[in-house]
């Protein structure tokens, strides 16, 4: 146990500068067993449920969850963070920045409170020297656990242990892993203080400030405020590295540390401002040091000033920035130049700053002369409102004026606000979003052509038209070269980053481009651990090939050097259908004759088909012949050579070249031994017997003269046949059968199903005479024809009528109509013989008269009638009912 020095004595620290704190912490716990691993980018990967990165336990999120095993179980790191939730704060606290650097120190199920809370002490007094006595712990409320071990482990006196509710110590997200916090608080001294009665730790001023956070993940909330304990419990803690160094270096504010203060010297320089003279200008010097701070950073992680989610984060910031520039009398653009103070101060630690330096000074200066070209418009333009709302007397800004703000004059809607609350006036925001929204449909509406990926045509058209690409894919899968254009699918930019889709075009690329009926290459582009997943390669307007895909880590830039891979199994599998239908048309041309004719063609690395001229559909004799005539040809193992030469010397090979195709003076010749020549732009196999086997699946007509052959070559032939092989074994299964005897064994059954469905015929017809009991015994007589009306139980109509001609046959001469109940339905017929017509009997009116009865219709013939029925209690009646009818119809 340490002993507890009550004391204040004069501060007595040593000034370590950030960088120095930085590795000082990281060390510390690497000391005690942490793994010290890189900042995360600020781009959240597979995770939408934050725009950015705002703690260092963020990005650590699915080791904690379990979704993904840590590469050790204890962690360190300093993980750049960016909170555009303390905007607001910012220049008006001492403690708050948009950007700073968390540091933390995180179990996964490992050490527990016991080692984070002696562990943080230990940093803190012993490794810094803060005075012991200037620290103050709080603690969640009902955490006793941390209470005593701050108390009687470290030796803290409870006097001086707070304890906090929910709200500050009690970390929460929905329902999840949750738990208390234990903070660290750092008294500066009565001079920070707001001088209120009652101000002490916890109070929002600035004299004692929270510098580290421990938070223990202990318990899981069903999201009905049920905790149980977790299984494996952690330790995540986050330490603002700039507040660490306020207080170890005993500054007024985080913009006086070594490092930030580099930065806001350089701003009152070039602002012509002294720090301290003017609270309304230090406010705006804290700003533009602040903001250029975040802006660095998110551009050095790929992120681009823009209309939307972080790329929206990132204008408002920059534009933020630079109108605080022009409040401090800063003239012309001067982002750029802050820049590079910040990566002066920050490279140590993030060495990827000095790298992307000129990539980051070229957008901040692009997007500030962007707005520096409509600021003063727009402030006057500001003005014009104010004024007008003025005279109106409001105090409200109208939805539309600050969407005309935003969208002519670039004036971001915190921007416009923050001007306003100067003055003391508010935004319509509502009208603003409708505003937006309205516009957003516009221009949706407006929007004429879109290629497949919903984008815009002309993202490829504002491509500088000088940019061409080279196809070197012929003989190599894997190539490096340089970024040469991107876009995303909206617009030409300069870097893409995780998460984000779009297209990269570079000098020289493997990739084939879709072209000739074959599709294009998939397959990876990497620069760094920035890596571009690549879906689909096409060819664009000028001469461009376009890779489309997506970001799926990191970031790539324009003028990256980026190494591209071609999916090997994707290519040659295409390669072999490709060869394929080769040998497929030379066969077609030999079986049918010359007049066959390529009509068109698509070979992906699945299957392969091919359409030509032909005016018959072929027999299963031809396409045996057709099919035999290709595997013998990849069976003769023929080598296949390209060779390029003029469209002369092409036509005297004999090649066969696409009727009606245009060819430029070179052309490029696909021979395959003696057997097949064809001018041909596309990637084959080195020889005939790569393509192993060639399967036929189907033929057909798909225009007037045009037949179209589908097929599968190599592996593609394996899958179909395997896949076969299992739904026969699955089929013979059922039967209990096996595939080998499966027809037999079918065989067998549907001569059964046929045997029993005609016993089950007649014993349904039996079952219904049987039901009708001795029915000769109901047969009445009115007006001297016979009637024998009844019920036959669960017959359909069929049977019915069945046993209605059986019936009638046994009465001779007279009146039968039959009822029966059948899955809750009633069947009715009724029939009538020759002599009873001659009185008068006609059944299509008898059923009329009775089928009312049985909720339903009907009517016929008069000699036989059917009707069917929804309610079969009416049965009883509509029998009674018959012979009242009938009376009316004889004579
Ligand atoms: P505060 O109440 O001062 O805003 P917080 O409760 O938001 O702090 P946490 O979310 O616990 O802070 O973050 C952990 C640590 O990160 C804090 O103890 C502090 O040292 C640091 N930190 C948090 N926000 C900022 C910020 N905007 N600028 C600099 N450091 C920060
Ligand atoms: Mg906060």
């Amino acid at each position: 146990m340490r002993t507890y020095c009550s004391d204040v004595e004069e501060r007595n620290v040593n000034k370590y500068g950030v960088n120095e704190l930085r590795k000082m912490f990281l060390d510390f716990f690497e000391s005690k067993g942490h793994l010290v691993m890189k900042s995360f980018s600020l781009v959240p990967h597979n995770d939408n449920s934050l725009l950015l990165i705002n703690s260092g336990m963020a990005p650590l999120k699915p080791y904690f969850t379990g979704q993904e095993i840590p590469p050790r179980k204890r962690v360190t790191t300093c993980q750049k963070c960016i909170r555009t939730g303390d905007i607001e704060n910012i220049g008006k606290t001492d403690r708050h920045g948009t950007f700073f650097e968390m540091l933390g120190n995180f179990s996964f199920g490992d050490y527990f409170k016991h080692e984070a809370i002696a562990w943080c002490w230990e940093f803190l007094t012993e490794v810094v020297g803060l005075e012991a006595d200037r620290l103050y712990p709080s603690v969640y409320l009902d955490d006793d656990e941390a209470f005593d071990i701050w108390n009687k482990e470290i030796g803290i006196p409870a006097e001086r242990i707070f304890r906090f509710g929910k709200e500050d110590n009690f970390w929460e997200h929905g329902s999840g892993p949750c738990g208390p916090c234990s903070e660290v608080y750092y008294d500066r001294g009565e001079k920070y203080g707001c001088g209120k009665p009652g101000c002490t730790v916890g109070c929002e001023c600035d004299r004692y400030i929270e510098v580290w956070n421990n938070v223990f993940t202990q318990f899981d909330n069903d999201g009905h405020g049920n905790y149980t304990d977790l299984s494996q419990k952690n330790i995540d803690t986050g330490m603002g590295l700039e507040r660490l160094a306020a207080v170890v270096q005993d500054v007024e504010s985080i913009f006086d540390v070594d490092t930030i203060q580099a930065l806001r010297n350089r701003v009152c320089e070039l602002a012509g401002k002294t720090y301290k003279e003017k609270h309304e200008w230090d406010v705006s010097i804290r700003i533009v040091t602040d903001h250029i701070r975040s802006a660095t950073f998110m551009i050095s992680d790929g992120i681009m000033p823009s209309n939307e989610g972080r790329g929206y984060v990132l204008r408002r910031i920059i534009r933020r920035a630079a109108r605080h520039g022009r409040l401090l009398g800063i003239e012309g653009d001067f982002l750029a130049n802050l820049s590079s103070t910040v990566i002066e101060g920050s490279k140590d630690g993030y060495p990827e700053l000095e790298e992307k330096k000129d990539f980051i000074f070229n957008v901040l200066t692009q997007e500030e002369s962007k707005f520096n070209k409509t600021i003063d418009q727009g402030l006057n333009i500001l003005a014009e409102m104010e004024e007008n709302m003025e005279k109106e007397g409001r105090t409200q800004l109208s939805g539309e004026d600050a969407f005309r703000l935003y969208d002519t004059y670039g004036f971001p809607l915190d921007l416009t606000m923050e001007i306003l609350e100067e003055k003391n006036l508010t935004i319509d925001e509502e009208g603003f979003q409708a505003a937006m929204k309205e516009q957003k449909e516009k221009a949706r509406k407006a929007r004429k052509v879109t290629n497949y990926m919903g984008a815009d045509v002309t993202v490829y058209e504002s491509i500088d038209p000088a940019i061409t690409s080279e196809f070197v894919g012929y003989d190599k899968l894997s190539w490096e070269s340089g970024v040469t254009a991107m876009t995303t699918e909206e617009a030409v930019v300069d870097a893409l980053t995780d998460g984000e889709s779009g297209t990269i075009i570079v000098a020289q690329t493997p990739f084939y481009g879709t072209m000739g009926g074959q599709c294009g290459d998939t397959g990876v582009i990497r620069c760094g651990d920035g890596e571009f997943v690549v879906q689909d390669t096409i060819h664009l307007a000028g001469g461009k090939i376009g890779h489309i895909g997506r970001m799926t880590s990191g970031m790539i830039k324009l003028g990256d050097k980026v190494e591209l891979s071609v999916n090997p199994a994707g290519r040659a599998d295409t390669c072999k259908n490709h060869s394929a239908t080769h040998l497929l048309q030379k066969a077609l041309r030999t079986v049918l004759g010359s007049h066959v004719e390529q009509a068109g063609s698509y070979v992906d690395a699945h299957r392969l088909r091919f359409d030509f001229s032909h005016f018959s559909a072929m027999t299963p004799e031809e396409l045996a012949k057709v099919e035999q005539i290709v595997n013998d040809e990849i069976n003769a193992h023929l080598p296949v050579r390209t060779s390029v030469m003029t469209l002369e010397d092409a036509k005297k090979t004999g090649a066969m070249a696409l009727f009606g195709e245009k060819y430029g003076d070179s052309v490029r010749v696909v021979q395959m031994g003696d057997f097949s020549t064809e001018l041909c732009g596309g990637t084959h196999v080195a020889n005939t017997g790569d393509i192993a086997v060639f399967k036929i699946l189907s033929e057909s007509g798909v225009a007037a003269g045009v037949r179209r052959i589908e097929a599968l070559t190599g592996p593609g032939v394996f899958a179909y046949y395997k896949e076969l092989e299992d739904r026969l074994s699955e089929a013979a299964k059922i039967v209990k059968a096996t595939p080998a005897n499966l027809a037999e064994k079918l065989t067998h059954l549907m001569a059964e199903v046929k045997q029993l469905s005609s016993e089950n015929e007649s014993l349904k017809s039996k079952a219904a005479r049987e039901s009708l009991g001795n029915v000769m015994d109901q047969v009445k007589e009115i007006k001297g024809v016979k009637l024998l009306a009844a019920k036959a139980d669960g017959a359909d109509m069929n049977g019915l009528r069945d046993l209605g001609d059986q019936l009638k046959e046994k009465l001779g001469e007279g009146v039968v109509v039959l009822a029966s109940e059948k899955d809750g339905k009633v069947n009715l017929v009724a029939m009538a013989t020759d002599s009873a017509m001659a009185q008068g009997a006609h059944a299509g009116n008898l059923i009329k008269g009775i089928a009312a009865l049985v909720g339903g219709g009907g009517g016929g013939r008069p000699n036989m009638a059917q009707a069917g029925g929804k309610n079969p209690a009416g049965i009883p009646q509509a029998i009674a009912e018959v012979e009242k009818v009938l009376e009316g119809q004889l004579k």
